[in-house]
């Protein structure tokens, strides 16, 4: 169940009205029939936790926890604007912030997140000074990201309410860096079987294949981008994604990024370089 947040005094709780898009009729609603409870957190996957602090939330959000984007298709940009740029010492800087109303304790796990990603790439989470472009990292309704760079204040949602957790704070993170959900990415097909009869038809689009740059790293069912075997199924214990040609393969992971997950940053980002003029010239 839910914990009572009642007695925290908290800012200001909104829906992220900016990420609306007048008129767009694209925009679609999580569903209300999430099967996940929360007291089943130390067994279920990530995903299904992000859809369980998510299931209040309508209208925001794609694929359970991506914000409407400006840019679309994030590892596929034009011009490189998606991306963080690189700082004169080749390191990835990223500017960002975080709401006052989180307690010392969250704001200790949301930097040991970013620091975990750094400690494995040039990616540097830094607090924001003037930077125009940067992460507001806000106790919103839900666990969501925009994905890759959309330029100016970029909120990134984590609820106090199921969010701020290793597991998930990184996968929002990696959102905001440029990753699309795995099960989207380009050759899936080749890896997982999409259960279309398990999943509503207002859910669908949670599955919808991405022209992903895959920046020649395998399919990795260990990602903690992949979702979950039973994410948005119409019943509960019903799988939407399936691997094969194994289907006991184990998806979903909640605990760390993977080591693939690290790769793919370091490729997207070109870390290998800063690696190199760091320790070997
Ligand atoms: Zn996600």
């Amino acid at each position: 169940m839910r914990h009572a947040s009642s007695t925290r005094v908290r800012g200001k709780i909104s829906r992220a009205d900016t990420m609306y898009e007048p008129g767009d009729n694209s925009i679609k609603v999580l569903p209300t029939d999430q099967e996940i409870q929360s007291e089943m957190h130390n067994v279920i996957d990530i995903s299904s936790r992000i859809l369980e602090a998510n299931k209040e939330i309508s209208d925001v959000l794609l694929e359970g926890d991506m914000a409407l984007p400006k840019t679309r298709n994030a590892m596929k940009c034009l011009n490189d604007y998606c991306k963080w740029p690189k700082s004169p010492s080749r390191s990835v800087e990223v500017p960002y912030t975080i709401a006052n109303d989180f307690y010392s304790n969250e704001k200790a796990v949301i930097e040991s997140a970013m620091k975990s990603i750094s400690a494995k790439t040039c990616i540097r989470f830094v607090p924001r000074t003037n930077q125009v472009d940067y992460l507001s990292i806000e106790n919103l309704l839900g666990c969501w990201s925009t994905v890759g760079r959309s330029g100016g204040k970029q909120q990134v949602s984590l609820s106090v309410d199921g969010c701020v957790s290793h597991g998930i704070i990184e996968h929002e993170l990696i959102h905001s860096l440029g990753f699309h959900h795995e099960h989207t990415r380009s050759d899936r097909d080749q890896y997982i079987r999409i259960n279309w009869d398990n999943i509503p038809q207002a859910s669908a689009y949670n599955f919808q294949k991405k022209d992903t740059d895959n920046l020649n790293t395998p399919y990795d069912y260990n990602s903690i981008m992949h979702y979950g075997r039973t994410a948005f199924a119409k019943q509960y214990g019903k799988e939407t994604i399936t691997p094969i040609p194994n289907p006991s393969v184990q998806i979903g992971q909640r605990l760390e990024m993977s080591n693939v997950d690290i790769q793919r940053i370091n490729k997207l980002y070109d870390c290998g370089e800063h690696i190199s003029l760091i320790y070997y010239k």
